[in-house]
């Protein structure tokens, strides 16, 4: 009787267990971001258990485990590596339902959708440039003889640019795009190297006239996290959003998709519209200082100062991962290191 009554609780143990786990496969590195899983676990009574890599290693490391993977969501900066995922078949479609109908559509597809945003700009050294020869600026001007040996810039092979060139092909085509490259290099201050603080630091240093980075990079820098001499840069420099009269400012996100295998669908679809709730999205942009997904989220006054701009809304995201091969090899083409 006793063995018996035993074995009725260890199974509603165990299927209990089963039934109230979320296993997240992240990119994303913010301690802050566990306070976040934890209130899902409150909220919830769903566990989270947490993989954190580089999104290629995860991607492997799901191809490899196939069926057998009992991870339910992939959560992934940038488009481009969303959309690799995509390609090889590792999502199921998520359930349209009202929070995520909230999200624009040029940032979802039907497998994977934005969970924050993130703006690829210029900075630049008012030191070194007057504000009026560059208020109006585009991504279109990099290429300006105008800039000679002035850009700093990251490596070709890093997929932020690789979004950012796949961008200007889908706006403007493939010949146009390879003419500005071949101009965009000639305007490189150095070769390409670090990351894109290291462009910024470049920048405030007098080392280059403009740098290109991804906005969270320069919130994280004036947040003195990085240090006070990474401050002391970015308070040197200033942040100009391109194509401000046009199409509006290039645009990314991080994003999170339900995966084929999962064996707790319905925990990811649920931690999903979690993630787009506001108290989870001030919490997930006050760590990453990325902008939140839907309006009217309270976030510190770093990502307040900087979020208000005409953000380029006429391509879908996912196109950047379509052209981002293409993209790379143009960039290459043109001795883009
Ligand atoms: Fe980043």
């Amino acid at each position: 009787m006793h063995v018996v009554l035993l074995v009725l609780i260890s199974l509603f143990f165990c299927c209990k267990a089963y039934t109230n786990e979320l296993n997240l496969f992240t990119s994303r590195h913010y301690p802050s971001d566990l306070i976040l899983f934890e209130k899902f676990e409150e909220k919830t009574g769903i566990k989270v258990n947490l993989i954190n890599a580089k999104s290629k290693v995860l991607e492997k490391r799901l191809l490899d485990e196939g069926a057998k993977s009992k991870c339910d969501v992939l959560f992934l900066a940038d488009a481009g590596a969303l959309y690799s995922a995509e390609k090889k078949k590792l999502f199921t479609k998520y359930n349209e339902t009202r929070p995520l109908k909230l999200i624009p559509s040029s940032l979802k597809n039907e497998y994977w959708i934005g969970v924050t945003k993130r703006a690829r700009i210029v900075f630049y050294n008012p030191s070194l440039i007057d504000y009026n020869e560059i208020k109006n600026f585009s991504y279109e001007d990099l290429s300006n003889s105008k800039w000679r040996k002035s850009i700093a810039i990251r490596q070709s092979n890093n997929i932020y640019n690789q979004s950012l060139v796949a961008s200007i092909i889908e706006h403007k085509g493939e010949n146009f795009t390879k003419k500005w490259l071949n101009k965009l290099v000639k305007n490189f201050s150095r070769k390409p190297q670090g990351n894109d603080r290291a462009q910024i630091l470049s920048v405030a240093a007098g080392e280059s006239k403009l740098a290109i980075a991804n906005t969270y990079y320069y919130a994280l820098m004036l947040s003195g996290k990085k240090g006070e001499e990474q401050k002391k840069a970015a308070l040197k420099v200033k942040p100009i959003f391109p194509n401000q009269d046009g199409r509006g400012t290039h645009i990314n996100i991080s994003g999170a998709g339900i995966l084929k295998f999962s064996p707790n669908k319905k925990n990811a679809q649920k931690f999903i519209e979690f993630l787009l709730t506001k108290d989870a999205q001030t919490l997930l942009c006050n760590s990453s200082f990325e902008f939140p997904i839907i309006e009217n989220v309270p976030t510190n006054k770093l990502i307040n100062n900087l979020k208000n701009f005409k953000e380029d809304i006429f391509i879908n995201v996912s196109s950047y991962g379509k052209r981002q091969a293409q993209a790379f090899k143009l960039m290459k083409k043109a001795g883009w290191n």
